[in-house]
């Protein structure tokens, strides 16, 4: 385990901002995380994984922790359900194609969202009808102070839409995740329209996790900006949830206000509406901008610095503020 100084996180952010950490080591176990947590040099220590879903405004000081703790293995298997043990390190993706190839359901919708294992319960990732909170079991962390390992159950994480215990607070660093898949009768998650268009275009009547995998993997492809092409942290922003009186009001200012139902007399607006409706959607300055596509998607062309980008965040949140009486939440962590 090497502590490298003024290291470059260029490649470790999918925004691809050039910020340097002043320090940064790679931990490829639980001891030797537990080990840098123990080091007082450094008071402030940030846990990095994939790098996928933060905006670096700043160089970092401290120490950098770059979570790569690897290993996936089976449980248990019992009549139709299979546990799952997946360590933190391990890329998200890769996860789903290991469960695919043993025909293990439950992920198959959450296909190709970048990132790694780790991640996935702090914002409780969730795409094209499931989250994460669906099929997790429990997840195991450590407490950063105390360097005692605590296991989180479903409840306890307290997931919600794009976040959980971990995002508001900061203090454990999740290390392993158990999660519930079936292994025979497959619970099929066809209620993203989009899919279902897809398996239709292919010609599918009787679909398989890996046929609805392909085709998550195809709309994604066509939606979102490939982050090795152009830096991009999907969404920047979460979808407001808003009230029937909200959604009224709105109806009668602008003709065809999207919405959906979320959950209890609660309606979920696509930030991506309220920003196209801002002006925003396409507009690029220099280096960086939205997405002409994905008005939800904030990117950086070249070289753009990650305050070009907050400050175009802040714009956008006082922009759509302003005309809609809506305050828009940032889905990434800035940091
Ligand atoms: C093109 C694109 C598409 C995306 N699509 C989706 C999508 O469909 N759905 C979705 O939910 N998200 C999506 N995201 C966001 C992102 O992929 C997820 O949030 C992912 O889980 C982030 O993983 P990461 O390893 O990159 O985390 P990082 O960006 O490294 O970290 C994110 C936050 O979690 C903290 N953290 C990281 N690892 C740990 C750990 N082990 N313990 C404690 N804290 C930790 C970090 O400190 C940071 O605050 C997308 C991103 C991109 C670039």
């Amino acid at each position: 385990m090497e502590i490298l100084t003024n290291f470059s996180l260029k490649e470790y952010n999918s925004f691809k901002i050039n910020a340097i950490a002043e320090n940064f080591v790679s931990v490829n176990s639980i001891d030797e995380l537990v080990e840098v947590l123990k080091l007082k040099e450094y008071p402030s220590k940030y846990i990095l994984s994939g790098g996928s879903n933060i905006l670096i405004t700043k160089n970092i000081k401290g120490l950098v922790i770059h979570i790569n703790i690897k290993g996936i293995h089976e449980e248990s298997k019992k009549n139709n359900i299979t546990e799952i043990v997946a360590f933190a390190g391990e890329n998200w993706h890769s996860l789903v194609q290991w469960c695919l190839k043993r025909d293990l359901g439950g992920i198959e919708n959450l296909s190709l969202i970048p990132g790694s294992v780790g991640a996935a319960p702090i914002q409780n990732i969730g795409a094209y009808g499931t989250e994460l909170k669906d099929v997790i079991i429990s997840c195991d962390a450590i407490n950063r102070e105390t360097g005692k390992i605590k296991t989180f159950n479903n409840k306890d994480c307290q997931f919600e839409y794009r976040t959980s215990i971990f995002k508001k607070n900061a203090n454990y660093i999740v290390i392993s995740i158990k999660l519930k898949l079936t292994n025979k009768k497959h619970n099929l998650n066809l209620s993203y329209k989009g899919i279902q268009d897809k398996l239709d275009e292919s010609n599918i009547k009787i679909p398989t996790i890996q046929d609805i995998s392909s085709a998550v993997i195809k709309i994604r492809n066509e939606k979102l900006p490939d982050p090795d092409k152009i830096g991009n942290s999907g969404s920047f922003f979460k979808n407001p949830i808003v009230s029937i009186d909200k959604i009224e009001e709105l109806k009668a200012n602008f003709n065809n206000v999207p919405f959906y139902s979320f959950h209890k007399n609660k309606y979920k607006i696509p930030a991506a509406w309220l920003i196209e409706k801002a002006g925003f959607k396409g507009k690029t300055f220099g280096d960086y901008g939205v997405h002409k596509d994905q008005a939800l998607v904030l990117v950086n062309y070249k070289s753009a610095k990650g305050s070009d980008i907050l400050n175009l965040s802040i714009s956008i949140q006082k922009a759509v503020k302003l005309i809609f009486d809506i305050e828009l939440e940032a889905e990434v962590s800035i940091i």
